[in-house]
């Protein structure tokens, strides 16, 4: 494994993680959790992403009951939760300090650890003022209940704020961001986050590298049973792929098997590698079903010395004029 620095901050992040949404609580059980948990960790992963929102929490308790169960030393680890979207009534959901301390609060019982290493604001709140956030955010660090806050597309001007409040009030501004990043989805981290980087020292542990799951290839004959795209409540990640602009990126989807092939790798591995080969990209968290698919996408980390100039173009070349898709997972 290797490993990265978040950001210009001191923690050390596995190049590769391992998150839950979709999977723990709607496809995975909590013996399979912890299995694959444990197949993660022993490759060296030392970061599992989380959020209130996933399977309404039941994905939290899930990792939490495997983790007690896997009794590892806490400190060799890193456990992150989100907040934003706790509940249906007004004080479950945004940005405010009500909901922040709340989601912390909750998120720790149901994880049953004392403390998250990270804790993302899940979407930008533009009903809550950026300073009470940030206030917030702070004090919870000072309370020893979070140790690195950050973003979850969010936008570069929005992270800026947030930066500069943080500077004005002597806080602690964010740490890391968390946006998309796949080769149907390249803009915040090639582009728009770039004067970051250099300005706030921004830290990115990046989410859905295979466009959950389209860049294996797997949906090019139909929609497997055992797929996402067949999960209930997840019908709009399918909805996306049978629109015109869908079916040409199925159809690069198909391209990209073939050159991974040529390669000798799986397309997995070839698209989780890819995100790997930007320095920018602190961690790409993983998702995976069952185990083999996790295995098999660990192994993405001895691929990315395969990607030399000449295959990093040959992979342009393939998602040159691929049809962006729309811009949020919900
Ligand atoms: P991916 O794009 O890698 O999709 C993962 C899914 O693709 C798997 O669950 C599986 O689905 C399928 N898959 C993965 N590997 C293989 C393989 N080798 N062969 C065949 N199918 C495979 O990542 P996710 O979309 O899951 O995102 C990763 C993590 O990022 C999440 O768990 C979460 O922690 C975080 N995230 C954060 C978001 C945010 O807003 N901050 C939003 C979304 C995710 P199946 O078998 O069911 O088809």
């Amino acid at each position: 494994m290797e490993y990265r620095r978040l950001g210009k901050s001191g923690l050390h992040l596995s190049a590769l993680s391992f998150g839950s949404w979709v999977t723990f609580g709607n496809q995975v059980d909590e013996k399979a959790a912890a299995e694959m948990m444990t197949v993660a960790y022993d490759a060296g992963v030392n970061f599992f992403d989380n959020a209130e929102v996933y399977a309404d929490g039941q994905s939290e308790v899930l990792m939490g009951k495997a983790l007690k169960k896997l009794e590892w030393s806490r400190d060799s680890y890193c456990v992150s939760s989100k907040v934003f979207w706790g509940g249906e009534k007004p004080t479950q959901v945004g940005l405010s300090r009500k909901h922040v301390v709340d989601a912390c609060h909750a998120a720790l019982k149901r994880l049953q650890i004392e403390y998250l290493d990270l804790f993302y604001c899940h979407r930008p709140d533009i009903h809550t003022p950026i300073e009470e956030t940030v206030f917030t955010m702070n004090d919870l660090i000072r309370q020893g209940k979070i140790l690195y806050w950050g973003t979850s597309e969010w936008s570069a001007q929005q992270i800026t704020e947030a930066h500069q409040v943080a500077r004005e009030y002597r806080l602690i501004g964010p740490t890391m961001e968390q946006p998309e990043y796949n080769l149907f989805k390249r803009d915040k981290i090639e582009s728009e986050y770039l004067p970051l980087y250099d300005n706030y020292g921004l830290g990115t542990t990046i989410w859905s590298p295979l466009a959950s799951g389209v860049l294996t290839g797997k949906y090019s004959g139909g929609i497997p049973a055992d797929s996402r795209f067949s999960v209930k409540g997840y019908e709009w990640l399918k909805d996306r792929y049978e629109t015109e602009d869908g079916k040409q990126r199925l159809e690069k989807a198909n391209q990209f098997v073939k050159l991974a092939k040529n390669l000798n790798m799986s397309a997995a591995q070839l698209g989780i590698a890819w995100c790997v080969k930007n320095p920018r990209v602190s961690t790409v968290i993983l998702g995976a079903s069952r185990k083999e698919q996790l295995v098999e996408n660990l192994a993405a980390i001895e691929c990315v010395k395969k990607l030399n100039e000449a295959v990093m173009r040959e992979i342009d070349a393939v998602f040159q004029n691929a049809p962006k898709p729309a811009p949020d997972f919900r």
